[in-house]
C-alpha cells in the first residue's frame, strides 16, 4: 500500500477522552472512531489488525479441532426465556422490539441459541464430540464502556460451544480450549495467564480467565511469580490426546493464580514471599464447563448408547478479540507509539522515502515494494511529499516492527537503512539484503 493513496487519518494532538495508552494510540493512529459510547467504527489500519487477530483465533480453533460458523447478532427473547435468562441478564442486555411487537435483543453470547440449534440437529451420542464456535459481534449495554475497545458496548467476540456425552468428555474440551487459547494469545505477542475465576451470569466451577498483565488492566490480580517463565511455545500437541491436554492444564494452573473474584489469601500466604506478587490484568478470555445447565432448560439431550436420552454436557468458551487490540497495545508501545508483535501487524515493513521525487530513491523505493509484494509480504510505503522527520513520526505511532529508509546518500554507497521499532536498532544492507534480513523473520512466524 501506498500511503498517498490509504486512508490514515492520524491525528496530532492527543485526543482528551482516553484515559489510557492503548486508546489513545487507537485514535491518533487512525485505527477507530468513535461513532457513540462504546461503539466504533474500525478505520482501516484498524479492521487489518482485528482481522489479523481473527484469522489467527480461526486458525487456532480449528487446529484444535472445532468447528466454525456464524450465528446473527439479532436473537429472539423467547430462547432466553426458556433458559431462564431474558430476566437474569438485566439492563446489559439490549432488549429490541419489532415491528410485530415481538420482543428481540442483541446477542451478549450465543448459549441459548447454539443450544437450540443443537436440539434442533442432533439426537445420537454418536455424534459426540462436537464443538462450533463463531466470531461475531456481541452488545452488552455496559454501564461504563470505557477504554475505547478494551469496554465497549459492541465488542467482537469468539465464542464457542462444546456438547459432549459425559463431564469427563467435556473437561477435555476443556482442556482442548485452554490448550487452543495458549497458543492463540502467543501468537499474538502476547502472555495471557490463565487464572482461576468465578462463574458469574454463565454459572459453572470449572472457569479459568486469561489474563494480560498491564497496570491499565481493570482486574486485581495475585500471582506465584513462577508462572510468568511458562511458556507453550511451537510444541506438538494431539489435540485428541487426553492426557497431553490435561498435562497442560496442569503445568499452567497448579501455581498460584487468581483474581480478586476467587482470591484466597490463605492459600495465597503458602506461595514463597519473594514470588508473591499483586498486579492489574486484562481479561482477554474465559473458558467454562457449565455441565447440564442450558441442556437440562432447554431439553437438549441425546441418545446415550444404552438407548436412554440423556441431557448433553457442555461448555463455552470466549476470546475478546476486539478487546485484544487494546491489550496488544497495553502490553507493546513506548512513548512514540504503538510497537506491534509480528504476528498481528497491519504491515510488516514500512518503506520511507527521504527524498521524494528523486529518480534513484523513488526507483529504489518501487524495487523494495515488488520485492516485498512478490514474497506475499504487505510494505506501506510513505510517498507523500513530507519531511522525514513527519514520515518517522507516522511509522513509529503506527507501530510497524521493521521500517526500511531509503535516501540518495546511502544508495551512494549501494545500502539503505533497517530499522527495528523495537529496540530502535538499525543496520545498513543492500536492498536485497534488507528484504531478505525481513523476509526471514516473518517466515519463521
Ligand atoms: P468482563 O468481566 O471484562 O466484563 P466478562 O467476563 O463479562 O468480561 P465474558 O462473558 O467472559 O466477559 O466474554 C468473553 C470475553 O469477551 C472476555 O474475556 C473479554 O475479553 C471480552 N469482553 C467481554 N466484555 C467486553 C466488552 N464490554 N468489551 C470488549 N470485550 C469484552
Ligand atoms: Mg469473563
Amino acid at each position: 500500500m501506498r500511503l498517498s493513496r490509504y486512508f490514515l487519518p492520524v491525528l496530532k494532538e492527543t485526543p482528551s477522552e482516553a484515559q489510557i495508552a492503548s486508546h489513545r494510540l487507537m485514535l491518533r493512529a487512525g485505527m477507530i472512531k468513535q461513532s457513540s459510547a462504546g461503539i466504533y467504527s474500525w478505520l482501516p489500519l484498524g479492521f487489518k489488525v482485528l482481522r489479523k487477530l481473527e484469522n489467527i483465533v480461526h486458525e487456532e480453533q480449528i487446529r484444535a479441532g472445532h468447528i466454525p460458523m456464524l450465528m446473527p447478532t439479532l436473537q429472539s427473547a423467547d430462547l432466553w426465556r426458556e433458559s431462564g435468562r431474558y430476566d437474569d441478564y438485566g439492563q446489559e442486555m439490549l432488549r429490541i422490539k419489532d415491528r410485530h411487537d415481538r420482543d428481540m435483543l442483541y446477542g451478549p453470547t450465543n448459549e441459548e441459541l447454539i443450544t437450540d440449534i443443537f436440539r434442533s440437529h442432533v439426537g445420537s451420542y454418536k455424534d459426540l464430540p462436537l464443538t462450533l464456535y463463531h466470531i461475531q459481534w456481541k452488545f452488552r449495554d455496559e454501564i461504563r464502556p470505557r477504554f475505547g475497545v478494551m469496554r465497549g458496548r459492541e465488542f467482537y467476540m469468539k465464542d464457542g460451544y462444546n456438547f459432549d456425552l459425559t463431564k469427563e468428555d467435556a473437561l477435555h474440551a476443556y482442556n482442548r480450549h485452554l490448550v487452543s487459547y495458549l497458543r492463540t494469545y502467543e501468537r499474538m505477542g502476547l502472555q495471557a495467564i490463565p487464572m482461576r475465576a468465578d462463574g458469574g451470569p454463565i454459572g459453572g466451577d470449572y472457569t479459568h480467565e486469561f489474563l494480560v498483565l498491564a497496570e491499565t488492566g481493570e482486574s486485581e490480580v495475585f500471582y506465584d511469580s513462577e508462572i510468568t517463565d511458562l511458556k507453550f511455545g511451537d510444541r506438538a500437541i494431539d489435540y485428541d490426546d487426553v492426557a497431553q491436554c490435561q498435562a497442560v492444564l496442569e503445568e499452567f494452573t497448579s501455581r498460584y493464580a487468581r483474581t480478586d473474584e476467587t482470591h484466597d489469601e490463605a492459600l495465597f500466604q503458602q506461595v514463597p514471599e519473594d514470588r508473591r506478587r499483586v498486579a492489574r490484568g486484562i481479561e482477554v478470555g474465559q473458558i467454562f464447563y457449565f455441565g447440564t445447565k442450558y441442556s437440562d432448560a432447554m431439553g437438549a439431550t441425546v441418545q446415550g448408547p444404552d438407548g436412554k436420552m440423556t441431557p448433553v454436557h457442555m461448555g463455552s468458551h470466549g476470546i475478546g478479540v476486539s478487546r485484544l487490540m487494546g491489550a496488544i497495545i497495553e502490553a507493546s508501545h513506548d512513548d512514540n507509539g504503538i510497537i506491534w508483535p509480528e504476528g498481528v501487524t497491519p504491515f510488516h515493513v514500512g518503506i520511507v522515502n527521504l527524498k521524494q521525487g528523486d529518480e534513484e530513491a523513488d526507483a529504489a523505493c518501487d524495487a523494495l515494494y515488488s520485492s516485498f509484494t512478490a514474497l506475499g509480504l504487505e510494505p506501506l510505503y510513505d510517498d507523500r511529499n513530507e519531511r522525514a522527520g513527519g514520515k518517522f513520526a507516522t511509522m513509529d505511532l503506527i507501530g510497524l516492527p521493521w521500517r526500511i529508509t531509503v535516501g540518495p546518500r546511502g544508495l551512494k554507497n549501494g545500502v539503505v537503512e533497517v530499522t527495528c521499532r523495537r529496540t530502535g536498532a538499525s543496520e545498513e544492507l543492500p536492498p536485497e539484503a534488507a528484504v531478505q534480513k525481513i523476509a526471514q523473520i516473518y517466515a519463521t512466524l
